[in-house]
């Protein structure tokens, strides 16, 4: 996410004085930085574009580097996710005194448009200090980071009272079908699992200066839906009443008009408590209670403007696809439109539905879910893992914010969550915030060598801290 001119007040925070299980050996983090580039670009090399998806022989790739470590790693849900198409699960154990760890990550990639990249997008290319490629940090690179940070806890001997769990997942891009088989077919798998980390959180750097930790609590609701007028065909030149696109549009207008309420739900309200440090009087003010700030028109304005903002403090429509006759000179037989609708975690689908229903006002239109809102997804804060990742932050940037930003796309976390598992969105690279959202299913996505390692030590010293 972007947040504008803030600049981070260096508040020093004491790193608490909490256990920490050293390495029995020591770790060459430039060897397996090097080790981590070399896998990434192989990974990268596999194509997983979804659809098709092709994931299997991912999570075989990933399966043969964690058997070679001595980790046992099973390539599962084949039968129902398709050919081709497969999960993987692995387990490094612990002494069993505390409940698991869970790290997951999606092995398919959105589609790339080769001739808008400089490179080829499935070459894996190591070039200028970066990996570039597909899936570079949506999210090979997460996995990669991941599985290095893994291997070096085993192969450094770190003491775990946690056992670490490392799951790859197809389909989180188009249908989430991974995940969901996952948790239905292998409950006992997760039953022990205490948290869970996957993407969803950004490492926000603006002009190079740190912004926040951010970690992924709570995430908006995908609900779409399709709105469609039937008509009766004729010739563009003897206008009718049946003309289903006057009728859609009309409808359309007052639901393009309709401004959703505000609600600060809890993890939002915490996030901009939080930043509000980082802004002059009075908007520090505003920030700091959002909630009355937005019943000041001069202070609603400022924190409206922002696109994130707005879109974390209400349920938001957007008006995407409209269709209608092909030809100028044809009234069409039936009007459709589609609209992506976000909710809070604390909306409720059916109510939104009926006022926007009551808004259109026309029994003519037929409405159909076409993406139906997951499980709402909100996560405690008040955690050992949410302490251990304060913790690692703070060692690096001492006073950092870490923060609870909401997620307003859609991941598999409350997929997992429905389980109960505690599941935070980190993103464990520092990336420019323009930067990240451009590469982000967009071209020429890559990440930089340092950021690989770097990235893997933070994991590494969260596992290690949240033993
Ligand atoms: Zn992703």
């Amino acid at each position: 996410m972007r947040i504008a001119a803030v600049l981070i007040a260096l508040i020093m925070a004491a790193a608490p004085a909490a256990a920490q299980p050293a390495p029995a050996r020591p770790i060459d983090w430039d060897a397996l930085r090097d080790e981590a580039v070399q896998i990434l670009s192989e990974y990268i090399r596999i194509n997983t574009t979804n659809a098709p998806g092709n994931e299997k022989a991912g999570a075989e790739y990933l399966a043969r580097i964690l058997e070679r470590e001595g980790i046992e790693a099973q390539i599962l849900d084949e039968e129902v996710l398709g050919a081709g198409r497969a999960n993987l699960y692995a387990r490094l154990r612990g002494d069993g005194s505390k409940r698991a760890i869970a790290l997951v990550h999606h092995i398919d990639v959105v589609p790339a448009s080769p001739q808008h990249w400089t490179v080829d997008p499935f070459a894996g290319l190591v070039r200028d200090g970066y990996v570039w490629g597909r899936g570079a940090i949506d999210m090979k690179g997460d996995g990669v980071a991941h599985l290095m940070a893994m291997l070096a806890l085993k192969r450094s001997g770190v003491p775990l009272t946690r056992d670490i769990v490392y799951i790859a997942n197809a389909d989180e891009e188009l249908g989430s079908t991974g995940a969901v088989a996952f948790v239905d077919r292998h409950p006992e798998l997760l039953r022990d699992v205490e948290y869970l980390i996957t993407e969803g959180g950004d490492i926000a750097l603006e002009n190079g200066r740190l912004q926040f930790y951010g970690v992924g609590v709570a995430e908006k609701r995908t609900f779409w839906q399709r709105l469609r007028v039937a008509g009766t065909p004729s010739h563009g030149s003897r206008p009718t009443r049946e003309n289903p696109v006057p009728r859609l549009v009309t409808a359309l207008a007052r639901i393009a008009a309709y401004e959703t309420p505000l609600e600060v739900t809890a993890g939002v309200d915490k996030y901009f408590r939080d930043i509000s440090r980082n802004y002059p009087e009075p908007r520090r003010g505003w920030l700091a209670d959002v909630g009355a700030a937005l019943a000041e028109p001069e202070a609603r304005e400022w924190i409206l403007s922002d696109v994130y903002w707005n879109a974390i403090l209400r349920n938001t429509i957007s008006l995407t696809v409209v269709t209608g006759s092909s030809k100028t000179n044809v009234i069409p037989a039936e009007a459709v439109a589609e609209l992506d609708i976000r909710l809070l975690p604390t909306a409720d689908p059916d109510s939104v539905l009926a006022t926007l229903k009551a808004l259109a006002a026309d029994t003519a239109i037929t409405w159909t879910t076409i993406m139906a809102p997951k499980t709402p997804l909100e996560n405690p804060v008040d955690t050992e893992l949410f302490r251990a990742i304060e913790r690692a932050a703070r060692e690096r940037d001492p006073g950092a914010l870490v923060t609870t930003p909401m997620f307003t796309a859609a991941s598999d976390r409350p997929t997992y969550r429905k389980l109960g598992i505690i599941t935070y969105g980190i993103d464990p690279f520092r990336v420019e915030s323009g930067e990240h959202q451009k590469m982000m299913h967009g071209n020429d996505e890559r990440i930089s060598i340092e950021n690989l390692g770097w990235g893997t030590r933070f994991i590494f010293d969260i596992l290690r801290y949240a033993q």
